[in-house]
């Protein structure tokens, strides 16, 4: 059978650009993969800022399929990301995520159970009762009903996931470039080279956005519009002198989210000022007004919780529709997107790497079909959406 591409150059080394770069090179040895990375160090990838967890409980059924399709890959990194003996090993630890919900969020919560066991995930909801049962630690106050992840979620070690992708993708060939992309040259319906700062033009065969936060500007090389923008999210580091046993990641009816983290924990809130492309430096102002007191009403134990530091990322936020968006343009049809994750988006790297290689290589899905992420909804206005967004 003739093949569909012979080469392929990715704009953005990051968990995406380096999971689709190890899966091309996996699933077609011998095709000439260049990865165009401006900054090896990933000091403002998100990918190297992530909290890294993963969830099965989403209400879109392709977010599902997609989790469970990575999770089963991140139980067997080392089998797969093997080099010379080294077996990356990316810590995967199955906590769980516990939602609370109070009245008016049960019923989405109910719903969103529906969907997630229709589609296989382990998943349970628990009444008060219950919930103080299992985690005495909680102040249960106004929550009505929760839904904790028996198996199938947790965290992992994000920065170890994509230097393991990208280092089995060179054992399998791929070219790592250090160089910045500043433009396209779009000939109709196809882009017939991707141009680098330091006056390089690279022709490719196929062409794919990985560049995270700065897609947006990626896209507008090819004259294309992608409602893809950098918003920043501040991480808090938090110690609480109390152990608290079998802590999940916890996802508050407030809209606060923490996990644990070595002997420590990390979390999150959803920002009031969600600007596009503010300075990467964490804000820690909200600490004390606004997550401090939320937190400790929730947990007592965090009454004497004591913030040691923070740091910031941007979320790949499609301001769209919160979803993916994942293929190829239907007008410039050699430009492929993985773009648009809104802080989902290193648990699904590795099932989205391996769909988008098939699409590239064959011309067809196969593992997930992610046809549903394509950009066709944005140029039609169906926005794909996902209840349980985490902000
Ligand atoms: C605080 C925070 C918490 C998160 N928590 C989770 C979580 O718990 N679970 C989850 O699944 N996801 C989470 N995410 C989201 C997840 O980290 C991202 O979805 C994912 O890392 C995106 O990977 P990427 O490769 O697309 O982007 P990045 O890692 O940002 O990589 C893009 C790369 O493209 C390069 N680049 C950009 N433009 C150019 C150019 N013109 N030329 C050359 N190179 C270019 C950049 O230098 C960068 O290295 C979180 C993100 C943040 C910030």
């Amino acid at each position: 059978m003739a093949r569909v591409v012979d080469d392929v150059v990715i704009v953005g080394g990051g968990v995406m650009g380096s999971a689709l770069a190890y899966w091309l090179t996996r699933l077609q040895p011998g095709i000439a993969v260049t990865v165009v990375e401006r900054d090896p160090t990933y000091r403002q990838a998100s990918s190297a800022l992530s909290a890294a967890s993963i969830r099965q409980q989403y209400t879109t059924p392709v977010n599902i399929r997609i989790s469970q399709w990575s999770l089963a890959f991140l139980r067997q990194t080392a089998e797969h990301l093997e080099v010379e003996g080294d077996r990356p090993d990316v810590g995967l630890h199955e906590g769980g995520y516990l939602y609370l919900a109070g009245a008016d969020g049960a019923p989405v919560l109910r719903e969103a159970h529906r969907i997630q066991r229709d589609y296989g995930a382990d998943v349970v909801l628990l009444e008060p009762a219950a919930l103080t049962e299992r985690f005495p630690w909680l102040a249960v106050g106004e929550v009505q009903l929760a839904s904790l992840g028996l198996s199938g979620e947790g965290w992992f070690d994000g920065y170890r996931l994509l230097t393991s992708f990208a280092r089995k993708a060179r054992a399998q060939g791929a070219r790592y470039l250090r160089a910045e992309v500043v433009g396209m040259k779009r000939a109709g319906d196809r882009i017939d080279a991707v141009l680098l700062d330091d006056g390089r033009r690279l022709p490719c065969g196929v062409v794919v956005n990985a560049a995270g936060p700065w897609a947006a500007r990626v896209a507008e090389f090819a004259c294309i519009d992608l409602p893809v923008r950098a918003r920043r999210r501040t991480v808090f580091v938090i110690s609480c002198p109390t152990p608290l046993a079998d802590f999940p990641l916890l996802i508050d009816t407030s809209g606060f989210w923490i996990r644990p983290e070595g002997g420590r924990f990390i979390a999150g809130i959803v920002p009031s000022e969600d600007a596009d492309d503010l300075p990467l430096e964490p804000d820690t102002a909200p600490f004390e007004s606004q997550f401090w007191p939320a937190l400790a009403a929730r947990v007592p134990a965090f009454e004497a919780a004591r913030l040691e530091r923070a740091w910031a990322g941007y979320y790949e936020m499609n301001t769209f529709d919160h979803n993916a968006i994942v293929g190829p343009h239907p007008d410039v049809v050699n430009l492929h997107f993985m773009n648009g994750f809104s802080g989902h988006g290193i648990q699904q790297a590795a099932a989205v790497g391996c769909a988008l290689a098939e699409r590239i290589t064959t011309g067809r899905y196969a593992a997930v079909d992610l046809s549903a992420l394509g950009f066709e909804r944005i140029l039609e206005g169906r926005p794909l959406l996902e209840l349980n967004v985490i902000g």
